[in-house]
């Protein structure tokens, strides 16, 4: 239980397995593909356009934005390789 949400078996296959996953927060749900694109456009921005903002934050919350970005992109890799079989 010291992983981290996102570094869970269960989460990873449940993201993993289904051809469409959704993510439920509260009253709230988006698709895990949006996640996906929230991932990557927030690695994009912050090495780009948003680097001065990004470097403004605190370490431990460029870290854990840093976190979130990695594992959902690991995790939408680990998808896109199974569906293609890489
Ligand atoms: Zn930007």
């Amino acid at each position: 239980m010291s992983r981290s949400w996102w570094d869970r078996m269960w989460v990873i296959q449940e993201c993993v397995l289904p051809d469409s996953a959704a993510i439920y927060f509260g009253a709230f749900k988006v698709q895990f593909a949006m996640f996906s694109l929230a991932a990557l456009a927030l690695v994009q921005h912050s090495a780009a356009c948003c680097a001065t903002t990004f470097h403004s934050l605190s370490e431990k919350e460029k870290d854990l934005l840093d976190h979130f970005s990695k594992a959902i992109m690991d995790i939408a890799m680990l998808a896109s390789n199974l569906r293609t079989g890489a």
